[in-house]
């Protein structure tokens, strides 16, 4: 089922929406000013975002680069009142999938949710660019990796052995698939250098980010 993330201050517009994309069979979340859409749309996973331009505390132009800045790349559709065509493409341009006005038809928005939601499909299956684990998320295309908000800095093998351990995370990855995959060794050259590796990115993404299992290898928690 698709999560969708309503950011709009206005409950009369909201009640419709929430009820309307309900009832076609969608989670709905709702955040009433800028900042809470921020740190929902990073908590929490939502498959779009509907986005109105005026919002208390940050305006939606805020939320909209602070999230593609961030990386995410969920849909966002644009709803607002503004109806200049320079709105119009400042938002697109800015990283929006779609732009519509109010006032609006709800089976109108409903079905540009719809087309974006397949647009994503289809290129998430071309390829996937973000992986995520927790708070973490790589992006195998900038290479930026973050936590929550915070931008980490990785050297290139710190960076491979994180995309190895986030392909799957929640499962145990051994020491030598480590050693095979992130440093190319077929044999254990008898160093401790995957528990040295795990050790800085424990110092730069957190002390609980990666859990060490006895014997075994290293598990990414999910
Ligand atoms: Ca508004």
């Amino acid at each position: 089922m698709n999560r969708i993330l309503i950011v709009e201050d206005e409950v009369r517009i909201i009640a419709p929406v929430e009820r309307g994309l309900r009832s076609h069979g969608f989670i709905t979340a709702v955040a009433k000013d800028g900042r809470e859409a921020i740190s929902l749309a990073r908590d929490a996973d939502f498959d779009l975002l509907i986005l109105d331009i005026g919002l208390p505390n940050v305006d939606g132009w805020v939320v909209l680069r602070e999230l593609r800045e961030r990386g995410e790349q969920m849909p966002i559709v644009i709803l607002s009142a503004r109806d200049d065509i320079r709105d119009k493409v400042a938002g697109l341009e800015g990283g929006a999938n779609d732009y519509m006005t109010k006032p609006f038809s709800f089976q109108e928005l409903l079905a540009r949710i719809r087309l974006r939601l397949r647009e994503t499909r289809v290129s998430q299956t071309k390829e996937e660019k973000i992986l995520k684990a927790g708070n973490i998320s790589l992006n195998l295309h900038t290479h930026q990796v973050y936590v929550g908000d915070r931008l980490v800095e990785l050297a290139a093998r710190e960076f491979s052995l994180l995309e190895t351990l986030m392909q799957q995370p929640g499962r145990v990855i051994s020491r030598d698939r480590l050693l095979k995959e992130v440093w190319g060794y077929d044999y254990d050259p008898g160093s401790n250098i995957v528990d040295v590796y795990i050790g800085y990115l424990r110092k730069k993404l957190g002390n609980y980010s990666i859990e060490t299992v006895r014997g075994v290898g290293y598990c990414l928690p999910s």
